[in-house]
């Protein structure tokens, strides 16, 4: 086996995605600690030029026509082929909605264990101590894992490193002749609203808003904030707040100035799309809910006592 650390590189309409930056923040200290060299691999079609800039080593760059878009199969079957081969120490895949398509199939390909939820990770020997979140974030679990395993890592958990000047190796791709899906196209999201990605400051509300009707709490505060009302995905679920709100994995990622988390838990999924935000502030009941984790300021108190008081507040400030 060999101390090289292995990172997925994953990249939308020829830009590295923030959480492909991170997983290269996180491998560096990996490889330090394993002796290896941190190692990007970079699928695509006629993408190979992406490697540089990025925060690694090497790339192993593999190019095929099969591999223009994201095609899960077409992508694990890769995967597994390098990982047989090169058989690096660990491999590190974003636990994004491409990420999870792939880690388990790579893992089956391969027989190597995956740990899913990773937010650290240690090399300690020839075992690697990943600390996993459980049950939406609200448990950590300590994973000892023997070396070769595949690792998907939640969004946040390591400071992003880009900026590097890998040499890029070639690598024929395995036969992906017998795939069988095909990538038809990819459909953007309607918006059809205002967009939440480009706010500066959001309101955004979690289950504990309670009903559609409490929604007008978190509006009043926005109009008084100059900010936009946002969601976590029970919201959107629900029908309370349009999709177009909501924030996370398989909503928006948003990067605001202010991020307001009102009645939100701050499970993975929804850290996903905000933990990027430069000011967290989350007001729960449960001081022990994981969004204090991540925020930079915390109110344990009910959001319907303290939203109005603060767009009082607010307001007496602004007039
Ligand atoms: C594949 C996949 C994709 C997903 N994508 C997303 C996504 O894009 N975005 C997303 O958000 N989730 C997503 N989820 C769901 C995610 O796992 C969580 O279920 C969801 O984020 C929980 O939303 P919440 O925090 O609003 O609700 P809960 O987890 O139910 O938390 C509600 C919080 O409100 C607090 N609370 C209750 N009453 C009050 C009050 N009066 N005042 C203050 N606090 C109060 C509670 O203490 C609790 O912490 C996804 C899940 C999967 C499996």
């Amino acid at each position: 086996m060999s101390n090289d650390i292995f990172v997925l590189v994953e990249h939308h309409g020829g830009a590295i995605s923030e959480t492909t930056n991170e997983l290269f923040g996180m491998a560096r200290g990996l490889a330090e600690a394993s002796g290896g060299a941190v190692v990007g691999c970079l699928l695509g079609s006629g993408a190979s030029s992406l490697a540089e800039g990025l925060a690694a080593d090497a790339v192993l760059s593999v190019q095929a026509p099969e591999l223009a878009a994201f095609v899960p199969e077409a992508y694990a079957a890769t995967l597994a082929a390098l990982v047989a081969e090169r058989d690096p120490r660990v491999l590190l895949i974003a636990n994004t909605t491409v990420g999870m398509d792939v880690a388990g199939a790579v893992s089956g390909r391969t027989g190597r264990p995956l740990v899913a939820y990773c937010s650290a990770i240690t090399v300690e020997g020839d075992t690697l101590v990943v600390t996993s979140q459980v049950y939406g974030g609200k448990l950590n679990a300590e994973v000892q894992t023997a070396s070769g395993a595949i690792v998907s890592v939640v969004g946040g958990s390591a400071p992003a490193a880009s900026g590097g000047s890998p040499t890029v190796e070639t690598v024929a791709p395995p036969d992906l002749s017998g795939l069988r899906t095909t990538f038809v196209a990819r459909v953007e999201a309607q918006s059809g609203d205002v967009d939440i990605t480009g706010e500066e400051i959001l309101v955004s509300v979690g289950r504990g808003i309670g009903g559609e009707d409490n929604i007008e709490l978190a509006q009043e505060l926005a109009d008084a904030l100059g900010a936009t009302v946002s969601a976590s995905r029970p919201v959107t679920d629900a029908g309370w707040l349009p999709k177009s709100r909501q924030v996370g994995k398989s909503g928006r990622k948003v990067k605001p100035k202010l991020y307001l988390a009102c009645g939100i838990s701050g499970a993975p999924e929804h850290l996903e799309g905000m933990s990027d935000a430069e000011l967290i502030i989350a007001i729960n009941t449960d001081e022990k809910a994981p969004i204090f984790d991540v925020a930079h300021y915390g109110a344990t108190a009910d959001l319907f006592d303290l939203l109005p008081a603060l767009t009082d507040q607010v307001r007496a400030v602004s007039t």
